[in-house]
């Protein structure tokens, strides 16, 4: 703690205080309706249980409005030098959130609503029929309204895709990412021809074998105790898709998807989100009683679900932990083998960890020239189309399995490359981990805690009060780079491939 407090300052933060936790407590009912309505609500509960949570949306967007409580965040910026460091972070996060909607006046953030809401659903119903001239005419309007949204901030980078970047990535531009993407298909092309040449083959048969649900719900609840969530303070569901949501300090609940014959998929959805539930269980209760828990970025978040999904994960080390007794015909190698076999795809949430990236740098590359003006919304599914063919060799055959895919483009630009950084980032991290200990003895021998202790410590402990460049600065004492990443991938593919 600093000094004592000023008067006004004082004042300031109570009501601050104040209305972030009423706000909060709204926010945290419309989570838990959420989960619901994700989970096990009834068909017909959920109009009305919709209408619910809108108002309680609602009733958080006006308290965190009002002009009092507008006046008391700003009056905490001016003296954010007499404050502790969680509430001067704390004063930082409001004065920037303030700082970007300043000029969006009630009506023009209504219109943006529901040209971002009318987009999601000509999105699903252009997906549903392979069609993108449905979705066309909304994804011209969300490019139109990145840039007037952009153009309307208080402050703002001279590039307009900076802008929409540092929404999900604070600090980051797309000149740092055109070098590591640029990077990455310099050391990653070359590659991936060669694993396409390779001799190896590996089997993957054993993959589609069909797993019943009661054994996919046993391999669930095994998966989160080997992970070392903390069941006590988490729970899980089944979804269409799976997601986290860590809804408070006690309560980092995940769900997960059956698949009846592919069960690597919802084994390895399992320790992806599982990992985001760690990073959210694992962080500090200050971050709570501060109101900054939400301050990490999604790279950050990535960096976690993707370190526990792949470099621990698909690791010799946890595949020996895991290997299933009940697998009969298939070697503790020949899983470790199949669950890292490299097939370049055309679905980004089904490709390998080697692959992952080429999708994200076709998505960047097409997101730079929509807001860039190089390229006409019609011209997507051409640009897509032949992105895939040049980059892994493939071709889609409709849109459904091409620029129809994913969802986001329905809500704007700039998130795509949060993924890649992520994995920047754990590479980064695992790195300096492994100086301070035998990650795989760690992992080989169940005691996940360990690593555990160390993400909490190094990784979780202050991501919310810095920016990621600083962030992994601290942690690593090495500047951000993609090296560390590529020089994994060239490791482990190497040896898998024998190249
Ligand atoms: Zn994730």
């Amino acid at each position: 703690m600093t000094n004592k407090l000023s008067a006004d300052t004082e004042a300031a933060l109570d009501l601050v205080n104040r209305t972030l936790t009423e706000a909060e407590t709204c926010d945290h009912a419309v989570s838990v309706l959420n989960y619901d309505l994700e989970t096990i609500c009834p068909e017909k509960a959920m109009a009305e249980q919709s209408n619910v949570i809108s108002y309680l949306e609602n009733q958080s967007f006006k308290l965190r409005k009002n002009e009092s409580f507008v006046r008391a965040a700003e009056t905490l910026f001016r003296h954010r030098g007499e404050l502790s460091e969680f509430d001067a972070v704390l004063a930082e996060t409001l004065h920037r959130n303030y700082l970007k909607e300043k000029n969006l006046s009630p009506e023009k953030r209504k219109q943006f609503s529901d040209v971002r809401n009318q987009a999601f659903l000509d999105w699903l119903r252009a997906k549903k029929t392979s069609d993108f001239s449905i979705f066309a005419p909304s994804l011209e309007k969300i490019r139109d309204l990145s840039l007037e949204e952009t153009a309307l901030r208080e402050e703002r980078l001279p590039d307009t895709y900076d802008n929409l970047l540092d929404d999900y990535e604070r600090g980051m531009t797309a000149g740092e990412l055109d070098a590591c993407f640029g990077r990455c298909l310099e050391v990653l092309l070359p590659m991936l021809e060669k694993i396409k040449g390779s001799r190896k083959k590996i089997r993957t048969d054993f993959l589609r074998r069909r797993v019943t649900d009661e054994e996919q719900r046993r391999m669930t609840d095994y998966l989160c105790s080997v992970i070392g969530l903390d069941m006590t303070r988490s729970a899980w569901a089944l979804t269409e898709h799976p997601f986290t949501d860590g809804l408070w300090y006690d309560d980092a609940r995940i769900t997960t998807h059956f698949h009846p014959t592919a069960f690597a998929s919802s084994m390895y959805s399992v320790i992806h989100e599982g990992g985001h539930a760690l990073f959210e269980q694992l962080q500090p209760e200050e971050n709570y009683t501060h109101h900054i828990r939400m301050n990490k970025t999604m790279g950050q978040h990535e960096s976690v679900s993707r370190f526990y999904e792949n470099i621990i994960g698909r690791s010799e080390a946890f595949i020996h932990l895991i290997y299933p007794e009940t697998m009969e015909g298939v070697s503790e190698r020949e899983l470790y083998e199949a669950v890292n076999a490299v097939t370049p795809s055309l679905i980004r949430t089904e490709a390998d960890e080697f692959t992952y990236t080429l999708h994200i740098i076709i998505r960047y590359e097409i997101e730079k020239r929509i807001i860039g003006g190089t390229a006409a919304i019609g011209e997507l599914p051409e640009l897509w189309n032949s992105l895939y063919e040049k980059y892994l060799g493939i071709r889609p055959e409709n849109d459904r399995e091409g620029v129809l895919q994913d969802v986001h483009w329905a809500s704007g630009f700039g998130y795509f490359p949060a993924y890649a950084l992520g994995n920047f980032y754990n590479a980064m991290y695992y790195r300096r981990m492994k100086e301070d200990l035998s990650v795989e003895n760690a992992v080989r021998s169940g005691n996940l805690g360990k690593v555990n202790s160390w993400m909490a410590e190094h990784v979780f402990f202050s991501a919310d009060r810095e920016d990621p460049k600083t962030w992994i600065r601290n942690i690593t004492g090495r500047s951000f780079t993609a090296e560390d990443f590529l020089q994994y991938l060239t490791e482990k593919y190497g040896a898998l491939y024998g190249l």
